[in-house]
């Protein structure tokens, strides 16, 4: 398992950096995975993205991205919404 190394932050304090955390609707241990919106490029890449971190485990989304769209942070197991992170 090629994990990144994450902080461990409390529920709420989402950043744009994928989370550990135990997950309140599947009560699993996981490491949210990070979601950017807004943009039809960015939807494209996410969508690509999203399946490359299925492949990965974790998330490849390029910091270039993370700086300037909203994060949104699923379970990869059940694929709750757990938190929101908003720039602005
Ligand atoms: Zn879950």
């Amino acid at each position: 398992m090629a994990n990144v190394q994450v902080p461990v932050v409390a529920i709420g304090a989402f950043g744009d950096s994928p989370v550990q955390m135990t997950c309140p609707t599947c009560h699993q241990t996981v490491v949210t995975k990070v979601d950017f919106s807004s943009g039809v490029l960015t939807y494209l890449f996410c969508g690509g993205l999203f399946f490359c971190g299925f492949v990965l485990g974790c998330c490849l989304i390029p910091f270039c991205f993370d700086r300037l769209k909203d994060a949104k942070h699923m379970c990869p197991s059940c694929k709750t919404i757990l938190g929101v992170y908003k720039r602005l």
